[in-house]
């Protein structure tokens, strides 16, 4: 494990404890998959990940589960126009999580996780609400292309 990844799993801890849960094992190395991928991954995708670094085949039923757990304790997040999982950019960090929105690369495919002040959030949303559209998911996720790909594409 990486220095970095050590570091935010033992931020995770700290937090897990913090909020009276338990953060397991497995749920832990579930973890350590989304924090070892520069690309946020299915359900599918990580229980194989699981197999290939920890050895052990996970029905999907009990990765839903974890990640569930893992979202709950905002430390995973869910896209859910693709249905994918990423771990949160500020586990490590002492800020202030804001609400989440991302950034998402069609030529890579990774994603940048990036906070939008609460009142933006809500001034979009009354604004939404307005046309009597009713809002399932607060999460924007946006389509582009990233600093990295602009950058190596000239
Ligand atoms: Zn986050
Ligand atoms: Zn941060
Ligand atoms: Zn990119």
């Amino acid at each position: 494990m990486s220095e970095d990844i050590d570091r935010i799993i033992q931020k995770s801890y700290e937090a897990c404890a913090l909020a009276g849960v338990k953060l397991t094992d497995k749920r832990k190395n579930v973890l350590v998959v989304l924090l070892g991928s520069s690309t946020p991954l299915s359900a599918y995708e990580i229980v194989e990940r699981y197999k290939t670094q920890f050895g052990e085949m996970l029905p999907v039923m009990s990765v839903y589960r974890m990640l569930d757990f893992l979202i709950q304790e905002k430390l995973v997040h869910k896209l859910e126009t693709a249905s994918q999982y990423m771990s949160c950019a500020h586990i490590a960090c002492d800020h202030q999580h804001e609400t989440p929105q991302f950034l998402i690369c069609d030529q890579c495919g990774s994603v940048k996780e990036i906070g939008i002040k609460k009142h933006i959030m809500a001034e979009l949303e009354r604004s939404i609400q307005s046309t009597g559209f009713t809002l399932a998911h607060q999460q924007l996720e946006l389509h582009g292309v990233c600093k990295h790909c602009q950058d190596s594409s000239v």
